[in-house]
């Protein structure tokens, strides 16, 4: 017993003081800490508590998506409700239109949102005039709408990027979802390397870039790991995280939700490889992670999604609103 306590002492000690100087654990350090047992998370929502509030203040990030094309998407991601290889019946419908996407925009910002993103199916937005939708309503959303324009539109080319960039859009969302090990294991149709080069040409066209993971998948800790050294290499602003949600008709259809605590410990990993990077609690949040929801802040989280997500309900924002000002913390402004 005093053995553990000393080693938890030790990994944690260290966790604490790399993290607050913003260099974050090392790959060995990152792999004792995801060994300690589940009896020590309340000694290391300790340590990320202290490490976000030192980096990360008291202030949420709050973001709101639209789901602006549905299903059709020729790739197998095992997860996705949205694959044409899985029946799950999912609302399918093509690119929405401008002024739709600004209006779900308008109603983000008053659920409190303070960045926007417009999100579509398939392997990357590609048609020209979907091109000129999204351009049209990212003016109309510069001129009439208070959020922070971002996108999550496939693997883009830098051309189509850049054009983007020039009309407005400011932050570019593309996610590794899990580690380039496992990767092949959730996907065959596109390679990792494809999605690191999204995400290496979004940093270099100075895009703030938002790239994390889903959850749950079958993945290890090792993985869990991987991901993030990935992640700090590319040198990401800020990691979405994602608990599966297991959508019926997906070969990921009978997988378990993971337990609550594995949820916090994720976060708190991500919060003590990557110090000062936003992190961003997305979808799944609900179904994993249930009644310990508020802890996620305490675990490392600087942000969360509130509204609905791509495919399935999400909360009242009221609640979430609620649940962060009880916390002690508020919205970033
Ligand atoms: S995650 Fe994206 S690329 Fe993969 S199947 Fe779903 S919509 Fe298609």
């Amino acid at each position: 017993m005093l053995f553990m306590y000393t080693m938890n002492n030790g990994i944690l000690k260290i966790a604490l003081e790399k993290a607050l100087s913003g260099e974050g654990l090392s790959l060995s350090e990152a792999h004792s800490m995801v060994n300690l047992p589940d009896s020590s998370i309340y000694e290391l929502l300790s340590v990320t508590e202290r490490v976000r509030r030192r980096h990360k203040g008291v202030e949420v990030n709050l973001c709101s998506i639209v789901n602006a094309k549905s299903g059709l998407c020729k790739e197998d991601c095992s997860f996705c409700a949205q694959s044409v290889k899985y029946p799950t019946g999912v609302k399918e419908y093509p690119f929405a239109e401008p002024d739709d996407i600004v209006r779900a925009a308008a109603c983000a910002a008053e659920n409190g949102a303070r960045e926007f993103s417009i999100v579509t199916s398939g392997s990357r937005v590609e048609k020209e005039k979907d091109v000129e939708k999204l351009i049209n309503a990212l003016k109309k959303m510069k001129d009439g709408v208070s959020v922070e324009r971002c996108a999550s539109l496939g693997m883009l080319s830098r051309e189509t990027l850049g054009e983007l960039k020039k009309n407005g859009l400011q932050s570019y969302h593309h996610n590794l979802e899990t580690s380039r090990s496992f990767f092949p294991k959730i996907c065959s149709t596109h390679k990792y390397d494809a999605d690191v080069e999204v995400v290496r040409i979004a940093k270099e066209l100075g895009f703030y870039v938002c790239s994390g993971g889903l959850f749950g998948l079958g993945e290890s800790w090792e993985d869990r790991v991987e991901l993030c050294a990935a992640l700090r290499e590319l040198d990401v602003d800020s990691i979405p995280v994602n608990f599966l949600n297991p959508r019926p008709g997906t070969p990921m259809e009978g997988a378990a939700t993971l337990a609550p605590i594995e949820c916090l410990k994720i976060i708190a990993l991500i919060r003590l490889m990557l110090p000062a990077k936003d992190i961003v609690v997305c979808g799944g949040r609900q179904v994993n992670l249930r009644d310990l929801q508020p802890l996620i802040f305490a675990a490392g989280a600087s942000g969360m999604m509130i509204g609905d997500y791509l495919t399935t309900p999400g909360r009242e924002p009221k609640d979430d609103l609620q649940m962060i000002k009880d916390l002690g913390l508020r919205p970033r402004a």
